[in-house]
């Protein structure tokens, strides 16, 4: 296999449109999901069978002072040496498919064997459906790319945060972006960039943006 693809997220460029999250929703025919305002402009609060990728809110206040409010838009990271297809497949072999050409980590019907607490994932990414208990969660649109397209959150991004390509590309962008951020920000950092082909750019320690931003 090539080296594959990978999604740069650069955290620094996102304004928190959430047009990614109801992409998601759109291309996967996923519903929407009935939500209570709970003091935060985030909606909804977690992921679930039916929401995939969530636009993550946090505020608080740096070490200086002054306040923050940082925007993380969670997904998978289709990780490179998957911990949930390693422990999957101690049940059931093929439930999980690693894509050849992408390196997606694509879950099939199959998972539903797997009882869920079994599945090791340092993200918390995983989700189950109530009543089939397949398990699911984002494919990088596989399905998209093998037809030529890129993911739909990468494509419904106004803002250039997301961006799809070859890995070895993106890892290049991702470096030369952490350089330069770094005169700024000197916390800049591309979170697991070795490990992952969501590769997500922070400006500041990834707990806070979310406590499993770089694994938990
Ligand atoms: S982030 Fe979690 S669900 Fe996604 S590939 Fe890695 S271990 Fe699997
Ligand atoms: S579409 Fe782009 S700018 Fe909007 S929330 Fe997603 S990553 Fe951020």
């Amino acid at each position: 296999m090539s080296n594959g693809k990978s999604i740069l997220v650069d955290t620094s460029l996102c304004t928190a449109c959430r047009g990614c999250q109801v992409a998601c929703k759109q291309w996967n025919g996923l519903p929407g999901t009935k939500t209570k305002q709970v003091g935060t402009y985030q909606n909804p609060q977690d992921f679930s069978s039916d929401t995939w990728k969530v636009v993550r809110f946090a505020d608080g206040k740096k070490e200086d002072g002054k306040p923050y409010w940082y925007f993380f838009t969670d997904m998978c990271r289709h990780c490179i040496q998957p911990p949930c297809k390693l422990s999957i497949d101690m049940t059931v072999k093929d439930a999980v498919i690693q894509d050849e050409d992408t390196g997606a980590v694509v879950y099939t019907e199959k998972t539903k064997k797997i009882p869920f607490k079994d599945v090791l994932c340092p993200y918390g990414i995983p989700q189950q459906y109530p009543k089939t208990k397949v398990l699911v969660k984002c494919t990088m649109c596989f399905d998209r790319i093998k037809n030529g397209m890129i993911p739909a959150c990468v494509k419904s991004c106004p803002t250039g945060s997301m961006v799809f390509g070859d890995r070895d590309k993106i890892l290049e962008m991702a470096k030369k972006r952490v350089a330069d951020l770094k005169k700024t920000y000197p916390k800049a950092t591309a979170i697991n960039s070795d490990d992952v082909r969501v590769i997500f750019i922070v400006t500041d320690d990834p707990k806070k943006y979310w406590k499993s931003a770089a694994g938990g």
